[in-house]
């Protein structure tokens, strides 16, 4: 018959035993050791920084916030053609487009413009392939980090977010 109970399908079983406690085991050297490597670890140089006060140098090659630019004339340069919106592969970007009327040149360089621009931050994946896209130098990725948010819905970034401020500087 069978002993199932010395059977040990990963051949790693180990029989336990009472045995005696050693002389350093009863003095606590064991613990000792372990304290040691912790002050070791305690004196070394962190890997942690305490974001959001320090930050980390990112990547010269870093993709973040998308900015919809002006032109050196403060127009808006997307044309709501509907490239990068092809082109994204998450599916994340979504416009509806509108005709320019007279006298609304300084606000919009060509004469159809993006009236409502979105991109749901929550589904972009940061690729780039938005502003590789454009044929208008329209939208690029900047250095910026999306704020960090408990609601989703402020994660559908529109032209409030997105399109440059007055101030900025024309890429
Ligand atoms: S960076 Fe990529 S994923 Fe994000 S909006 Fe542009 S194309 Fe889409
Ligand atoms: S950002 Fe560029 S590619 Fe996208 S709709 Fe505007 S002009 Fe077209």
């Amino acid at each position: 018959m069978t002993d199932y109970g010395t059977i040990s399908l990963t051949g790693r079983k180990k029989d336990v035993s009472q045995k005696e406690m050693t002389f350093s085991e009863k003095m606590y050297i064991p613990i000792l050791k372990g304290m040691g490597i912790t002050l070791k670890h305690f004196f070394k140089k962190k890997v942690t920084v305490q974001y959001p006060e320090e930050k980390r140098e990112f990547s010269p090659v870093y993709r973040g916030q998308h900015i919809l630019m002006r032109d050196e004339n403060g127009a808006e340069r997307c044309t709501a053609c509907g490239l990068c919106a092809v082109a994204c592969p998450a599916e994340a970007i979504t416009m509806t487009s509108a005709e320019r009327k007279p006298g609304e040149e300084h606000l919009y360089r060509e004469e159809k413009y993006a009236a409502v621009y979105e991109i749901n931050m929550l589904r972009c994946i940061f690729c780039g392939l938005c502003e590789e896209a454009c044929p208008k130098e329209a939208i690029f990725l900047t250095e910026k980090t999306p704020d960090s948010e408990y609601n989703r819905d402020i994660f559908i970034f529109g032209k409030d977010k997105l399109v440059m401020k007055p101030e900025q500087q024309v890429l």
